[in-house]
């Protein structure tokens, strides 16, 4: 995205719908120019004596052609996404005749519009701020329920009063601290230094929470990366196909034929899983095989869930304490599966291990994989956070929040070693900056910049 995007004198244009075929599709204007524009080309009603949030049936000409037979929508400022005059154009899902149309609007004045640059309008027609900016693209991509709920709560801007708040009270210690520098001869202190500490520790706190949210939001965008792990032969395999319900994996009566890893996904209740198919843990003998269980070992560390499955006919509860303690995998995270249940002999397995999540099923005949799949959701849900808190998705805010912590952090040394006002006044405006940044109310064209170009265009 250029910069020439903050020309908001210019009408532009998009698709607002995907680009393709479908049954129908919409082209958008925003912009001064949006409703004379649109009134050039179409057949129908005056649109510029037309009321606001109304819809009129007409047709789209070029010269003397007929384009397409549309509804088209007219939304005059302000109460509009962008707070500009905004047109929609309700036409056929064929994409000639999109193109055909974005072409006649330019033809008449209207610039194609850039990545997000809909979205970056509402922003500096001060509709919304920069997070619920951001909330709108993670909503625009989010693949669960889970994801769109955490964005659907950030645009209601929850988020930002909060940080507003602590940002507005910082303000006023940051300048009663840099007044104390103009009487720095008489040294007064009009800044009270506990109320500043303890200020500053609350908003620590706040800001903590919010970090912390962010790897549990991370998980909930990116998916519950789940590594399935067990001796070869256990039936991982066929496992991760009774939970995909497909016949992805390969199975095999060869022990260790399961090498690589390989990675599929699985929504349940929102939540994304990603499961990591994963070679054997037991000791291969060809070098393949102990490349297998490296990567097996690598992929348990990534893993934020780790199913591990048994066969529960052969395996005795001393085997299994083994491969436990060797996987050194915290309870929280860790589902032991005995599997095969529908085999003779494998009912007393889960004895010794009442302190474990446990869970007996049969991955071949597809028995207790729901119960199994419960327990997953159970265990993700049971460390987290339900989703009207405040959740952290975006790095973005991530890393302003930690550079806002430490810098309070800085301030609360800097108090602690007795440091002048001067020292002191640094810190915070940089704290202040690092939570402005998430807001908006401190942004370069940079940083707008670098926000807005992931999105799609027509947003
Ligand atoms: P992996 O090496 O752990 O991936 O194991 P596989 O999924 O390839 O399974 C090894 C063998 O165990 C295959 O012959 C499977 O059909 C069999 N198997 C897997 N799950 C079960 C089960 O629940 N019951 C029985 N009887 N056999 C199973």
């Amino acid at each position: 995205m250029q910069m020439e995007s903050l020309h908001q004198d210019e009408t532009i244009v998009a698709l607002a719908t995907a680009y393709g075929v479908g049954a129908v599709g919409m082209v958008r204007l925003s912009g001064k120019g949006s409703i004379a524009i649109a009134n050039k080309v179409f057949r129908g009603p005056d649109l510029s004596a037309v009321q606001s949030h109304t819809v009129h049936y007409g047709h789209i000409h070029n010269k003397d052609k007929v384009i397409d037979e549309v509804m088209v929508t007219v939304f005059k400022a302000p109460r509009t996404y962008t707070r500009e005059d905004i047109v929609e154009i309700g036409c056929h899902g064929s994409t000639f005749i999109q193109d055909q149309l974005i072409r006649v609007l330019i033809d008449q004045g209207a610039r194609l519009a850039t990545q997000g640059e809909f979205t970056l309008r509402a922003f500096l027609n001060g509709r919304i701020d920069l997070s619920q900016a951001e909330a709108v693209n993670d909503l625009i991509h989010s693949e669960n329920e889970m994801s769109r709920d955490i964005a659907l709560g950030q645009m209601k801007g929850g988020f930002k009063d909060q940080i507003s708040a602590l940002r507005q009270q910082l303000i006023k210690f940051a300048s009663l601290v840099e007044l104390e520098l103009d009487f720095s001869e008489e040294d007064v202190e009009f800044a009270d230094r506990s109320q500043l500490e303890d200020l500053i520790l609350s908003t620590v706190k706040v800001l903590t929470g919010l970090i912390q949210s962010f790897e549990f939001g991370n998980v909930v965008r990116n998916g519950v990366p789940t590594a399935i792990v067990g001796r070869p032969n256990a039936g991982k395999s066929t496992l991760l196909n009774a939970l995909l319900n497909e016949e992805r994996a390969i199975v095999s009566q060869i022990e260790g034929t399961t090498r690589d890893t390989i990675e599929e996904t699985m929504t349940l209740n929102g939540i994304t899983f990603r499961f990591i198919d994963t070679a054997g843990i037991r000791q291969g003998e060809d070098e393949i095989e102990v490349i297998g269980i490296e990567k097996t070992f690598e992929k348990i560390r990534e893993a934020k869930l780790v199913v591990y499955l048994f066969d529960a006919a052969i395996m005795d509860s001393e085997e299994l304490q083994k491969d436990i303690d060797d996987l050194a995998i915290d309870q929280q995270h860790l589902i032991i599966v005995a599997n095969k249940t529908d085999k003779e002999g494998a009912e007393n397995w889960a004895k010794d291990f009442d302190a474990y999540n446990t869970i007996g099923i049969s991955a071949k005949e597809k028995a207790q994989i729901e119960d199994l799949q419960k327990q997953l959701v159970d265990l993700v849900l049971s460390e987290q956070i339900d989703t009207s808190t405040t959740i952290i998705t975006n790095s973005r805010h991530y890393q302003a929040l930690s550079e806002a912590k430490h810098a309070l952090e800085d301030v609360l040394n800097a108090m602690h070693a007795g440091l002048t006002g001067d020292l002191l006044a640094i810190d915070i405006r940089k704290s202040l900056h690092a939570l402005g940044n998430i807001t908006g109310e401190i942004s370069t064209d940079d940083l707008l910049d670098s926000i807005f170009r992931d999105f799609c265009i027509g947003k």
